[in-house]
């Protein structure tokens, strides 16, 4: 449609330059008409896009600039990516310091020389203060139109609100804003998430805008526990927290004495609506990525973890209304080519790749099982930036198992779940054969992960 379009302009360009009308007339291309399109252009199905809703760059404490990222992300089959730096936007005036740098000096003198080697002198900006150079940072309104490509790439405007409370690192992601979000602070790590989640809802409401705010990797250094969130209110909608983060620093598993992010979703859903009577938390799977210049298990790269989001449209706004609608689903390697989440049934259907086996387990918590916490006393040793010893107390809470347990499982392509009533929420991952490529921890195979289903009361 766009080639005809642009054929069509160009004959007019021609017949501009023509002197007699007659000539249009003969090639029957009409000489005016209204201002519009054929209709069909802007209109295309209802289909998913791939996409990284956590990327960080030069602008905090990644290893690349912006454009190498951006370049990377769009080789590599995604269709749309925010970059979501700490506390700050890619506008403005920003230098980034090549000679003293905060990253060991090789890795920032590879991403310099791979930054030249792609763009060019006459793109990358330099000066010298003091006997040491520096880059100017291109800000996302200078760099984005050499990518976005409709129904192809774009962007969206993020941040990462890097907030702590006390000794805890509390991050989170505001994703299609307009204005950068600055920490807000609170007395508890809930009471902390909730100033910013409501500073990004307020934000979405003045501007008329939509914006999804995700609670970020909880379990980086286990700073936030499936009670600290399982409370949120979301005014505006359903809440959204990262239950795959592909950081080398983020537990993703847990350990004996901290859950897993994933047992965390079942908690919350299990919770809010199973007892408070809350909205849906729907789960996000994002890189989180920070390193490009080294690669392997234990750095921070890219093509980790990402979401599918079902839209007609690729732009920043109707991608963020089908997140908030819960039209996505969450993949480490696993693409589905048919999936139903809604009317008391999960069906999917895998896109098989030849050779490997699936197995589809469908999770939930029943409306009889004991969703009550039990407080746990435990000490940890952890180690400060000196390397000394510090004991830790803490209370961990333990539920039942009856809590997000495997309620079906299917081995195959393709699976169904038929909801009784007894359920709460009933949510299906999909587990492959595959050992997923670069992984963030030793063994981790290819999944994907559906939105829940929450069960109607029968
Ligand atoms: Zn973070
Ligand atoms: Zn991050």
């Amino acid at each position: 449609m766009q080639l005809k379009a642009l054929y069509v302009a160009t004959i007019f360009g021609l017949l501009a330059s023509c002197s007699t009308l007659a000539v249009a007339q003969d090639l029957g291309v009409p000489t005016a008409g209204p201002l519009s399109s054929d209709g069909l252009a802007f209109q295309g199905e209802e289909r998913w896009w791939k996409g990284n809703t956590h990327t960080h760059t030069w602008w905090s404490d990644g290893d690349a600039p912006p454009e190498l990222i951006a370049d990377w992300y769009k080789k590599h089959g995604y269709e749309f990516l925010v970059f979501s730096d700490h506390n700050i936007m890619q506008s403005g005036q920003k230098w980034y310091p090549i000679d003293e740098p905060t990253r060991p000096l090789e890795q920032v003198q590879a991403a310099y020389k791979n930054y030249v080697d792609a763009f060019g002198d006459d793109w990358v900006e330099e000066r010298t203060v003091n006997g040491k150079r520096e880059v100017k940072l291109k800000t996302l309104s200078e760099f984005r139109s050499l990518f976005e490509v409709a129904d192809n790439f774009i962007f969206l405007v993020g941040e990462e609100i890097t907030d702590s409370f006390q000794r805890h690192p509390i991050h989170m992601n505001g994703v299609n804003l307009v204005e950068l979000v600055p920490p807000q602070g609170g007395s508890s790590i809930g009471d902390t998430i909730q100033n910013n989640l409501d500073a990004v809802m307020r934000q979405s409401e003045e501007y008329r805008q939509p914006m999804v705010f995700h609670l970020n990797h909880p379990n980086f250094h286990y700073a936030v526990a499936a009670e600290d969130f399982f409370h949120l209110e979301h005014e505006t909608g359903d809440g959204f927290f990262e239950i795959y983060n592909g950081h080398a620093g983020v537990d993703n598993h847990g350990d004996d004495l901290h859950e897993s992010s994933e047992r965390m979703w079942d908690i919350v859903l299990s919770k809010r609506l199973g007892e408070f009577g809350m909205s849906m938390m729907y789960g996000v799977a994002v890189d989180d990525s920070h390193e490009y210049t080294r690669w392997g298990i234990g750095t921070t790269n890219p093509g980790r973890g990402w979401i599918m989001v079902k839209s007609k449209w690729l732009t920043p706004n109707k991608i963020t209304e089908a997140i908030k609608r819960g039209d996505f689903y969450n993949s480490t390697g696993v693409t589905l080519s048919q999936l139903h989440v809604g009317d008391g049934l999960i069906a999917v259907e895998i896109e098989a790749e030849p050779g490997l086996e699936y197995r589809v387990e469908f999770v939930g918590t029943l409306k009889s099982a004991d969703l009550t916490g039990r407080p746990e006393r435990s000490e940890t040793t952890e180690h400060d930036h000196r390397g000394n010893e510090e004991h830790l107390h803490q209370v961990v809470t333990r539920y039942s198992d009856e809590v997000g347990k495997i309620l079906k499982t299917v081995n195959g392509t393709s699976a169904e779940y038929v909801a009784t009533g007894d359920e709460i929420y009933v949510r299906a991952r999909i587990i492959s054969s595959r050992i997923q490529n670069n992984p963030f921890a030793e063994g981790d195979v290819e999944m994907a992960w559906t939105q829940p289903l929450q069960v109607q009361q029968n």
